[in-house]
């Protein structure tokens, strides 16, 4: 069977890219390639900001209950084809069906809260601010915008900014993730038959060369990224340099501290649910435990018993429970840092090195270190793979201690029944998604989602009510007749 080679969507049509170069594309529970995805180049680029500069003129002059009406369409389409979105992101990335079809929730609930607009769009207004001078201020899009996708929830990251800027009267230019573009592919039909004016909502698939021309392109009024820190801190620099907003949503490093007041049965099972869904490639996965006290022996037991329930497998196959990580090359990496936890003096507590899974694909069983510190790689860099590591602390103090000195502060969650110790840890924690409770503190569509330090830079977050001061000019207007 032909390899498919996926096209571009610019001004309102699917159009083959002339690029010489493409990335293969593999399903990576079974390595079968199922596409190529071709590296657009800089003049794609040209081409499809051009058609959103030109779509930008009439898009905002469409008053905002209108604009809506196709968002609407789009949230109706999606509810229609959640089950084969589901079924592209677990072929094209791996996730379990039930991750992925968690992971089109809550990108649909991004499409509706964006619905929202005709509220959230309105300025304020005062009269006499001096004598017989009124002052008011409304909120005006500012042009096209672009986004920059991750591989890892090939659904619903494009939503956390698409619906919002065009609610807004914006025009929109997307890159997914070159390794895994086929869900976005089926979110652009969708798109296209929901009914937006051409031109309004562009996907150009690519790599770098496509990250690198946003960046330099004139007519990009703003830029969200999320993906690694060095590629976020490369976006942020250089788009600011060319005086554009960008919102970049970095790598992750995320602590969980148990107390020892904690309920343990609960607690190992949802901290195994965070660290291991996903096969652990998630920005808000649970990386490292900070036992405190006495809860150490009892989380480690606990771990190692729902562990042991962990399937892995073929996502797509019923009873499976954690798929494949995306790629060899990123299996390799995972397993390549598993080794270095052990020659570094950390103790291998559940060895996921071969989970006995046959075919091709990229299997790496649920890992558990103990006895890990900070100065360890494993306990110090992000892995995003199925490895958890536990650390041992005196105190609270002592575990918050170790959050601040981490570079990343992306989530972290206490685990207590303490309420006098949660509320410590929400008041002295770094990362700004924080849990009580928690496993994964995922902020919900209508609220804001990005953390702090190297794990998110610029000002204004994604999604929520920052989303309508991200993709907006507040102007204000003074006036005396
Ligand atoms: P990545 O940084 O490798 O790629 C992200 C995007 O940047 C891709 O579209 C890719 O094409 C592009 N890119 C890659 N290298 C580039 C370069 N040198 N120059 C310009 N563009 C480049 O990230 P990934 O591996 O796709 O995703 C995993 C990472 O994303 C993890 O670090 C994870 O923590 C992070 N992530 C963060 C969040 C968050 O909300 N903070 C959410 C999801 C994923």
């Amino acid at each position: 069977m032909a390899v498919e080679r996926l096209q571009n969507f610019i001004g309102g049509s699917w159009i083959d890219s002339n690029a010489s170069e493409t990335v293969p594309v593999h399903n990576p529970a079974s390595g079968e390639l199922i596409g190529e995805c071709p590296l657009s180049s800089e003049a794609e680029v040209d081409t499809a900001v051009q058609a959103a500069k030109q779509a930008f003129v009439e898009w905002r002059r469409v008053p905002v209950q209108d604009r809506i009406q196709p968002i609407f369409r789009l949230k109706g389409l999606l509810e229609q084809h959640a089950e084969s979105l589901a079924a592209t992101v677990t072929r094209e990335h791996g996730k379990t069906l039930a991750e992925s079809r968690g992971s089109v929730r809550r990108g649909i609930q991004m499409v509706e809260a964006a619905t929202g607009a005709p509220a959230m769009m309105m300025g304020q207004a005062l009269e006499d601010i001096a004598r017989g001078i009124d002052c008011e201020s409304i909120r005006q899009p500012l042009g096209v915008f672009a986004c920059i996708a991750p591989f890892n929830f090939p659904a619903m990251v494009p939503l956390w900014f698409a619906p919002f800027a065009v609610a807004c009267g914006n025009t929109f230019v997307c890159k997914p993730s070159e390794q895994v573009p086929f869900t976005q592919k089926l979110m652009w039909e969708l798109i296209d038959e929901a009914g937006f004016p051409p031109g309004v909502l562009n996907l150009v698939n690519g790599g770098r060369e496509v990250v690198n021309a946003f960046i330099d392109h004139p007519d990009i009024a703003g830029i969200s990224f999320v993906g690694s820190s060095p590629v976020a801190e490369h976006v942020y620099k250089s788009a600011a340099a060319k005086l554009k907003r960008v919102q970049a949503l970095g790598g992750a490093k995320n602590f969980i501290i148990v107390m020892p007041d904690a309920e343990m049965d609960f607690t190992a099972a949802t901290i195994s649910e965070s660290a291991f869904g996903c096969a652990g490639e998630r920005c808000l996965a649970a990386a490292v435990v900070l036992c405190v006290g006495g809860s150490h022996e009892k989380v480690r037991a606990g771990l190692i018993k729902h562990m042991n329930k962990i399937v892995v497998g073929d996502g797509s196959k019923e009873g499976v429970t954690m798929g494949p990580v995306i790629s060899r090359e990123h299996q390799q990496r995972v397993l390549a840092m598993i080794e270095e936890g052990i020659a570094d003096g950390a103790r291998l507590v559940v060895d996921g090195r071969d989970p006995g899974v046959p075919g091709d694909g990229y299997f790496v069983g649920p890992t558990l270190f103990d006895g890990v510190s900070e100065e360890m790689t494993i306990g110090r860099d992000e892995i995003f793979g199925p490895v958890l590591s536990m650390m041992q602390v005196e105190t609270l103090d002592d575990a918050l201690d170790i959050c601040k000195r981490q570079p990343l502060a992306n989530a972290n969650s206490i685990f207590t029944t303490s309420g006098k110790a949660a509320r410590t840890f929400r008041y002295e924690v770094p990362a700004s998604m924080a849990g009580v409770n928690i496993g994964v503190a995922a902020p919900m569509s209508f609220f804001s989602f990005g953390g702090a330090k190297g794990s998110f830079l610029g000002d204004l977050k994604a999604h929520g009510r920052e989303a309508y001061d991200f993709f907006t000019d507040r102007k204000v207007l003074i006036s005396r007749w």
